[in-house]
């Protein structure tokens, strides 16, 4: 049986890289001792590795179920380029297409077969699986079992039945981005893994620098031209909520001399595959988006991604986010936002789901659930926290990491002292609970934000005298003074922090929350954010450019190449390009920019030295190092 010195040296071999990262040992090993195994961590964490490592060791087929067809050619051709023989079955090949590649799977010689969930109920392929012994049954992206998640396919609800129909259980590992409990819980129960090995990990993307910048929407527009422009080179992807908006802004770009196309799901199939491909291939460098696009998007060397607007959750942002830096560099992910993004997230919500057949207590529950994600998203662009372990912490992880680079932490903005609206806010909570009194429930009586608002300034309306006795309360006109927008703020702010908290019912109401004792004590202290930023400089002051804040040895600032290296760097781009095209592959997928970069450091000269270049394992060297080690000799010469 394989154990892990075997893994690592397949890791070493196959992949070129020399050690695990956080979370892939555990999953590997329970895998490879045959046991079930469920992996959660962010896109670009390093899931595939958990199933492509156990693959080679395993004797018999590795099953990989993905989602997306789209994908599966890239990985497949990625799977290949490194040694490691793989195919892939799906409903883009024709009837010949398919039964060879399930030939091929069933030949010996095959480490993995990709399928999407929807053919494991096909009776080709239950017939296939009858007759080859498949050792392990990978589940990408297995929130989709969920309909907690946001991309429930019930084709993933076939997978348990399809375990069962086989003449003996493989072993079975779930991967996926989203962590939140409810989506693990069903994942684990409707797959039906069997004491599985869980592991939470890398949530912290160390390479990612995170940006939060409020603006308004003409200087959102105004900052994106600016960045855009300033990196005519860098892959970036811009992430818009409509598709009117990435079309004006794609044409803007264009415009500017930018190569930038456009992708959303109102587009013909052929465009969306069309500008999918260009991006993929460098031959665009910007793609403006709305959150149809990524899901099957495996490019390495994304080094920025901006969002327009701001998202409806954590999750949904981190995804999109996440899609930067995954070969491990140093990459961008800056957040515009305004008031009116709020605004038209909380509209979408209340005007509720388009599923019918849900009745109207259903429709409530997700609605609340939706109202809390947005918070939790509103939370991470008001906090002054740094912005890593806001994420870190809202995925559950408790681990008290370094910030590796956030605009919080750099202290781009100034913070404002509202301790003393805090107090009031937390003392007019407690007013309305001993005015209102108990309720049905035998909880107290609360009011939503609005009212708070109203009662702290003094407001005149007709129902604060007549309801109640409102206008009796101690804390009645205690904050005359505030506009009524800081008070909002800081009563959101104190959400996210836990000194108050949501309560859902008919309406939403504000009651406290665990940490609202701490609001009495005397050395009680609390700042917000001072949003508004100048959007002009911002432009500029992204790392890379002379006018940005120091940021020290933050690991995302990426190492500048000095002059020749920069010229070798080119040089080696160019012959990836050139092979990219000779093989019809994307460019990445010969070479990730990592290991362009760690070439330009070790200037190898010889296989062995090849061999140390990060990303290079025993296939890429027989298949280019006899392209790429002339390049660095003569530029050496
Ligand atoms: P995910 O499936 O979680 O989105 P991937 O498996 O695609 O992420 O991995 C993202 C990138 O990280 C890939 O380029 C992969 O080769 C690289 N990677 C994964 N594991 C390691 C490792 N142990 N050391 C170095 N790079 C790794």
């Amino acid at each position: 049986m394989a154990d892990m010195n075997d893994a690592r040296a397949a890791l070493k071999h196959y992949f070129g890289y020399d050690g695990f990262r956080p979370g892939q040992e555990p999953l590997i090993e329970a895998i490879l001792q045959g046991r079930d195994a469920l992996g959660v961590m962010p896109t670009g964490a390093g899931k595939s590795i958990c199933y492509q490592i156990p693959a080679v060791l395993l004797g018999g087929l590795t099953v990989v179920v993905s989602p997306l067809v789209s994908l599966m050619a890239d990985q497949v051709a990625g799977l290949e380029d490194n040694g490691i023989h793989a195919v892939y079955v799906n409903s883009t090949q024709s009837l010949e297409e398919q039964s060879a590649a399930l030939a091929e799977a069933a030949s010996g010689r095959c480490d993995a077969v990709y399928v999407a969930p929807e053919r494991l109920g096909t009776q080709q392929f239950t017939n296939f699986a009858a007759r080859n012994r498949i050792a392990l049954l990978a589940i990408d992206e297995a929130h989709c079992v969920s309909q907690w998640g946001q991309d429930f396919r019930p084709a993933y609800l076939g997978i348990g039945d399809f375990i069962a129909g086989l003449p003996y259980r493989p072993v079975i590992a779930a991967f996926t981005a989203t962590a939140t409990e409810r989506v693990r819980h069903d994942i684990v129960n409707l797959v039906g893994l069997r004491n599985p090995q869980v592991s939470v990990t890398g949530f912290d993307r160390t390479n990612l620098y995170f940006d939060v910048i409020k603006a308004t929407p003409t200087a959102k527009r105004q900052w994106i031209e600016r960045y855009v422009t300033a990196r005519p080179d860098e892959s970036g992807i811009i992430y818009c909520a409509t598709r009117k908006e990435t079309e004006a802004l794609a044409d803007d770009l264009r415009g500017r001399g930018i190569a930038a196309v456009c992708y959303h799901a109102g587009l013909p199939a052929d465009e969306r595959s069309r500008a999918q491909r260009d991006f993929v291939n460098d031959d665009a460098h910007v793609v403006v988006a709305t959150n149809a696009f990524g899901m099957g998007i495996d490019k390495s060397n994304v080094r920025y991604v901006v969002h327009h607007n701001m998202p409806d959750s954590i999750e949904a942002y981190y995804q999109e986010a996440g899609r930067a830096g995954r070969d491990g560099e140093p990459a961008r992910c800056t957040l515009l936002w305004s008031d009116g993004d709020i605004t038209t997230r909380r509209r979408f919500i209340e005007m509720g789901s388009d599923n019918e057949r849900l009745s109207a207590d259903e429709a409530e529950i997700i609605r609340n659930r939706r109202r809390v994600l947005l918070d939790g998203m509103i939370g991470y662009c008001r906090t002054t926290d740094c912005l890593h372990r806001y994420i870190t912490s809202y995925f559950g992880e408790t681990d008290d990491t370094p910030c590796s680079g956030c605009s919080n932490c750099d202290s781009e903005f100034e913070t404002v002292d509202v301790t003393k609206i805090a107090v009031a806010v937390s003392r007019c909570v407690h007013d309305v609970q001993v005015l209102l009194g108990l309720g049905e429930n035998g909880r107290p009586r609360n009011l939503g934000a609005g009212k708070l608002t109203q009662i702290l300034r003094g407001s005149d309306a007709q129902e604060m005298h007549d309801w109640r006795h409102l206008d009796s309360a101690p804390t009645y006109g205690s904050l005359r003074d505030v506009p009524a927008a800081r008070i909002r703020d800081v009563i959101s702010q104190m959400t996210s922090d836990g000194y108050l908290a949501v309560e859902d019912g008919k309406y939403q109401t504000i009651t406290f929350g665990t940490r609202a004792a701490q609001t009495v004590r005397n050395d009680f202290h609390m700042v917000i954010k001072q949003v508004e930023r100048p959007a002009g400089r911002d432009g500029e002051s992204s790392y890379g450019g002379s006018s940005g804040p120091s940021r020290g040895t933050r690991s995302a600032v990426p190492e500048e190449l000095s002059g020749t290296d920069a010229e070798l760097f080119d040089r080696l781009r160019e012959l990836r390009t050139e092979i990219a095209r000779e093989i019809g592959k994307p460019p990445y997928i010969v070479f990730s920019d990592k290991s362009l970069r760690s070439m330009c450091e070790l200037k190898p000269t010889d296989d062995d030295e090849f061999l140390e270049v990060n990303g290079v394992g025993q296939h890429k060297l027989e298949l280019y190092g006899d392209r790429f080690l002339p390049v660095i000799r003569d530029f050496l010469a």
